[in-house]
């Protein structure tokens, strides 16, 4: 029999209704304005998340892939990437991450992840630097800062690019200085990719993305890139690609970024309740900083049998989800990479579930939740 699910993983509905009004003048502001491509509302947006993350630059673009995609094929324009050059990449990781780079003839070199951040583990990129190495792309996973002096360095001794996945953590931050002067996830590395998709932490009405970054040759390109590789009308110095943001798109995130911390701040405080109320000994939480410069994209519990688990919260209601139960390497497409030994990635695939962080959860939701899993019968 289904089960009544009295506790939704999330409804998008309920993350806009804040700001349905605002969002409904925005979105007429645009229709009246005719202009559907570029133009004042993507500038705005632009300038609001550069200052939102303290760095010079900010482009709008499609989505978070091609965000990241831009980042790599702008590099190789201005040969500062080449065809074959090796990228260090999680291991854990949204399948994303790894498309950007085998999409430009890059090759990926998989670390592992830390046990206890889920993170690319920063004392293992040492060991990972070949001759070959050219760039590294710590993806802050979950809404969590992958940075810390040991990434800082590695990079700066081995003159590495660093490219940052920020999809999931947008407004998280990290406890140490970046490579230049923010300290936000984003941009602490050479640029940064983000994503809006509608379920992110700050999401469009669709697929969004943005580039943030130091760089002005690079912003420049990726400016270029985006639209059919010209720099000016009908002028073309790349072979470039369709990749703008729509107005439409942008007027509503601008709204929606003004609130970025409200938002990050909805999700601390779910988390903040599992954190304190979880205390079935079976349930492995997330670490827990006291500073909570997390944004909480995913709230993720491990446990050793999941589907039982998932199940049994089913049953009284609970929704949950898995983000991800099978890493890149073990994905079809990538067979090469099949073979290898990468253990601790193999473990976190086997055992995390997400819980419900959403606004969609209310605060005693989130207690009941806990109060459920606290009464998980064992085994
Ligand atoms: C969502 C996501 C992407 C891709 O972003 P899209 O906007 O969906 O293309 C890339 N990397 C990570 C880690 C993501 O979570």
């Amino acid at each position: 029999m289904a089960q009544q699910i009295k506790y939704p993983f999330s409804h998008l509905a309920d993350v806009n209704m804040p700001y349905r009004d605002e969002i409904a003048a925005a979105l007429l502001r645009v229709l009246d304005s005719g202009r559907y491509i570029g133009g004042p509302e993507l500038t705005e947006f632009e300038n609001t998340l550069a200052a939102a993350m303290h760095a010079p630059h900010a482009i709008g673009v499609t989505n978070g892939l091609d965000a990241l995609r831009l980042i790599f094929r702008a590099y190789l324009e201005l040969g500062r990437l080449h065809p074959g050059d090796e990228v260090i990449v999680p291991a854990n990781t949204y399948v994303a991450s790894i498309l950007a780079v085998t999409d430009n003839g890059l090759t990926p070199v998989f670390v592992e992840p830390d046990a206890v951040t889920l993170n690319l583990d920063t004392a293992r990129i040492e060991a990972a630097v070949t001759p070959r190495t050219r760039a590294i792309l710590p993806v802050h996973l979950y809404g969590r800062a992958c940075w810390d002096k040991t990434i800082a360095d590695v990079a700066r001794q081995h003159n590495l690019i660093v490219v940052e996945d920020n999809a999931q953590a947008i407004g998280a931050e990290a406890d140490c200085d970046g490579l230049f002067t923010s300290r936000n996830t984003g941009a602490l590395g050479h640029a940064g990719a983000f994503s809006f998709y509608p379920t992110k932490n700050i999401g469009a009405l669709g697929d969004g993305g943005a580039v943030v970054t130091h760089d002005a040759e690079l912003a420049a390109a990726i400016r270029a890139i985006r639209n059919y590789g010209s720099d000016r009308q009908y002028h073309n110095i790349y072979k470039g690609l369709n990749c703008r943001l729509d107005p439409m798109k942008a007027a509503v995130l601008t709204i929606k970024l003004k609130h970025l911390h409200e938002e990050n701040q909805l999700r601390r405080e779910r988390a903040a309740i599992y954190n304190t109320e979880i205390v079935n000994p079976a349930v492995t939480k997330p670490q827990w900083l006291p500073d909570n410069r997390h944004v909480w994209h995913q709230y993720i519990v491990r446990v050793d049998n999941r589907d039982t688990f998932r199940k049994y919260l089913l049953d009284n209601g609970v929704e949950t989800a898995v983000h991800y139960a099978t890493p890149p390497h073990r994905q079809p497409c990538y067979s090469e990479y099949a073979g290898l030994h990468l253990p601790a990635t193999d473990e976190i695939a086997r055992t995390v579930v997400s819980l419900p962080i959403t606004r969609t959860t209310s605060l005693d939701d989130a207690r009941a939740i806990a109060a459920i899993i606290n009464a998980a019968p064992r085994g």
